[in-house]
């Protein structure tokens, strides 16, 4: 007998007969002798719409509150999908995060998992029953509700997952596995069946959001293979993404894939002194107000004056860019500005530790088609580029096309 973990996204849950079509899904795994645990998330566009009604009151309110309203959407659809396996003859309990015993930090709307008590949930299994468990919440040890962040179920289902000893991690979605990029920005993006973890850490945490990059992190940590697969399809396995640890299998190709990311926002402070301890002076109130920053420029000075650029996360920029002035004022720099109409372009893939010219392939294919690279980054097994947003859907296309990811036969 097997442990099956399931995790069904918005889209996979998102009307009554959707969550139907998922009940009978939970119940043929166990009619072939699974057990089943299941991972939901809201209803899709819900936690969009509570979003919505937490700016209309106060976007800057408590952090403890808003987690109250955010962690709403999932307890509807673990009762829900609860009813639908128990009107089908499936003895089935619901469980919310504090009832499943996630417990978490308290960094309210991005807590991180610091333990699952796993015992009630194996008793229910054992009892014959399928676990319906909230995806994106738990609770910190002061019996607060958490959320995990957006897109934070995946990270409930692979935990779950671990802590469980599962034999498998199911993500289930509205596409059926990892692409060479998003379908929905260039439909010529191919099909990849198997993936490394780190290359899909790697695509995560560039931007690609059919996996949080957390539940990545966790499977990576854990050795836990995870199967993205289509809710939508008629037939389990007709087509998915494993993603494991394993290389040997894989073919090696130069780039696996392109990820992008809107969410972004870029920052300048000029004319600053050219000293030891300018880059602390600027970045140290930027990472004391919990901001994360991503890619950081430094100019080479001139006449004892420095530039320095840096990116954050779009929601952060206004705090950002706050701090920014405050530091510039203090240290007497020439200017600060800022620039949220930009987007970074990422490709990945293992195989670039092994060639060379990768990189300038990249940009030339840029140069061809007119586009500016503002800020450029690179690891071992990705090359980051900062561009205008609004060439974005371009640069991915172009890009996709370079490294030949659309042809049959896998990439260059
Ligand atoms: P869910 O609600 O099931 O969690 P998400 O919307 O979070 O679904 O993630 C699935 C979406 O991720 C897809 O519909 C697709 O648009 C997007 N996506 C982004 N990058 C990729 C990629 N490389 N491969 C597949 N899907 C991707
Ligand atoms: N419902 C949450 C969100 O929309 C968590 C998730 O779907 O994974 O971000
Ligand atoms: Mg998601």
């Amino acid at each position: 007998m097997a442990l099956i973990v399931q995790k069904y996204g918005g889209t996979s849950v998102g009307t009554p007969e959707r969550i139907q079509a998922v009940a009978d899904r939970v119940i043929r795994w166990v009619q072939q002798g699974n057990q089943v645990v299941v991972v939901v998330s809201a209803m899709s566009g819900e936690t969009n719409r509570l979003v919505g009604l937490i700016n209309a009151i106060d976007p800057d309110g408590s952090a403890r509150e808003k987690d109250v309203i955010l962690a709403t959407g999932e307890q509807v659809t673990i009762g829900l999908l609860a009813m639908a396996l128990e009107k089908n003859g499936q003895p089935a309990r619901s469980y919310t995060g504090n009832q499943a015993r996630i417990i978490t930090d308290a960094a309210h709307t991005k807590a991180r998992i610091r333990n699952i008590d796993d015992q009630a949930i194996h008793a229910d299994l054992a009892l014959g029953r399928v676990v319906v468990v909230a995806g994106f919440q738990g609770v910190d040890s002061g019996g607060n509700i958490t959320t995990l962040g957006r897109g934070g179920s995946d990270t409930t289902g692979v935990a779950l997952a671990v802590a469980l000893r599962a034999d498998e991690c199911q993500i289930y979605t509205d596409v059926d596995g990892v692409y060479t990029t998003d379908p929905r920005v260039e439909p010529k993006a191919r099909h990849i069946p198997r993936l490394t973890l780190e290359e899909m850490l790697e695509m995560a945490s560039q931007g690609s959001k059919v996996l949080q990059i957390r539940s990545v992190e966790f499977a990576y940590k854990y050795d836990m293979p995870i199967r993205v697969l289509s809710s939508f399809d008629e037939v389990d396995n007709a087509k998915s993404t494993l993603v494991t640890r394993e290389e040997e299998v894989m073919e090696e190709v130069m780039v696996r894939g392109i990820a992008f990311n809107r969410d972004e926002a870029q920052l300048t402070i000029a004319g600053v002194p050219d000293q030891p301890g300018v880059a602390f002076r600027i970045l140290g109130p930027i990472a004391e107000a919990n901001i994360e920053v991503d890619m950081i420029v430094q100019n080479i000075g001139s006449d004892g004056l420095t530039d320095f650029t840096f990116t954050v996360n779009r929601g952060d920029y206004r705090r950002a860019q706050k701090l920014l002035q405050a530091t510039a004022d203090a240290i007497g720099a020439e200017s600060c500005e800022g620039n949220t109409g930009i987007a970074k372009v990422s490709i990945v893939g293992a195989g670039m530790r092994s060639h060379a010219g990768v990189a300038s392939r990249m940009f030339s294919a840029l140069a061809s088609v007119g586009i500016n690279i503002h800020m450029i980054s690179t690891s071992e097994i990705k090359v980051s580029v900062v561009v205008d947003e609004k060439y974005l859907e371009l640069a991915v296309r172009e890009l996709h096309a370079a490294f030949g990811l659309g042809d049959e036969g896998g990439g260059a």
